[in-house]
């Protein structure tokens, strides 16, 4: 799985990174925010549904699953 964010239209607000469970252990925010330890994450997706930008794309590799967007 992994996570995008699009930088274009990530403003460095942070929220997605408070509204994680896992927040700060997986959200880097530097400006842009980057998921840099996946390990962590859960596929909750409510890092992509509290992104006022809708900036963030939850993408699993589970073939049965389709893409996750907000
Ligand atoms: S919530 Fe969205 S706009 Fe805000 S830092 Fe995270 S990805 Fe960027
Ligand atoms: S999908 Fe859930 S656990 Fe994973 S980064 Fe987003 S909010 Fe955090």
């Amino acid at each position: 799985m992994r996570i995008e964010v699009d930088k274009d239209k990530c403003t460095g607000c942070g929220i997605c990174k408070e509204a994680c469970p896992k927040g700060a252990k997986i959200w880097d925010i530097n400006n842009k925010a980057m998921a840099t330890n996946l390990n962590f994450c859960h596929l909750c997706t409510i890092c992509a549904s509290k992104c006022p930008e809708g900036a963030i794309r939850v993408i699993r590799d589970d073939p049965d699953e389709k893409e996750k967007n907000e």
